[in-house]
């Protein structure tokens, strides 16, 4: 059976399919020719999620999931949140972003925060939606040097490291993304690939 991962990111695609039985078999938008901008103007990360599969679904009548990724934090109002990208504006950029965050937060003593990740599967026209949340606090100033995003500010409960000072396969052991789509591909494994 074929899926459609509604991303344009390969790198995410081939980590998923990677976790899947050849039966369940992963197409991104590029492979099925699918170059327009998808909407996301909900203002939430589930409604983001859901408008990304709901569209490709309608368009192309295949299965297929989207994810939507954001960082809520307590002090501010669960903001950045669905905004997260662009938080200090169009450009995207991960520097301006921790910059705007840090100085948003500066005096505040409150730094619990939690990335949150939401899935949504249309499969058969019916709509099933995964999250994963990683809780824990950002701190004042950058530490690591890997990932992206936030990852050099978020440092997950119970541990001493940034998301960034951690390798990917560490950072899987607590990551949002990861426990999302453990649960996506729990449930594909169960109810597709017989
Ligand atoms: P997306 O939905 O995966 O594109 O994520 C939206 C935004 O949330 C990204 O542009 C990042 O700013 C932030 N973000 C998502 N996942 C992570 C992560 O694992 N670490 C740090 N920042 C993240």
């Amino acid at each position: 059976m074929e899926i459609i991962f509604a991303t344009n990111n390969k790198n995410k695609v081939s980590e998923v399919q990677q976790l899947l039985s050849n039966s369940i078999q992963l197409k991104s938008l590029q492979d099925i020719g699918c170059f327009e901008d998808i909407p996301e103007t909900s203002d939430t990360i589930e409604g983001n999620a859901l408008q990304k599969a709901n569209y490709v679904y309608q368009m192309y009548k295949e299965n297929c999931f989207s994810d939507d990724t954001g960082l809520e934090v307590e002090a501010l109002g669960n903001a950045p949140g669905v905004h997260s990208a662009r938080y200090a504006g169009e450009d995207r950029s991960d520097f301006k972003n921790i910059e705007k965050l840090l100085n948003e937060l500066d005096g505040q003593n409150n730094r619990k925060a939690r990335f949150k990740t939401v899935i949504a599967l249309v499969l058969n026209g019916k709509v099933i939606t995964f999250e994963g949340i990683a809780n824990g606090e950002i701190l004042k100033e950058r530490r690591g040097e890997n990932g992206f995003g936030y990852d050099p500010v978020f440092v997950p409960n119970g541990q001493t490291k940034t998301f960034a000072e951690m390798t990917l396969s560490e950072k899987n052991k607590f990551s949002h993304r990861a426990k999302a789509f453990q649960k996506l591909v729990e449930f594909l494994t169960r109810n597709v690939s017989k």
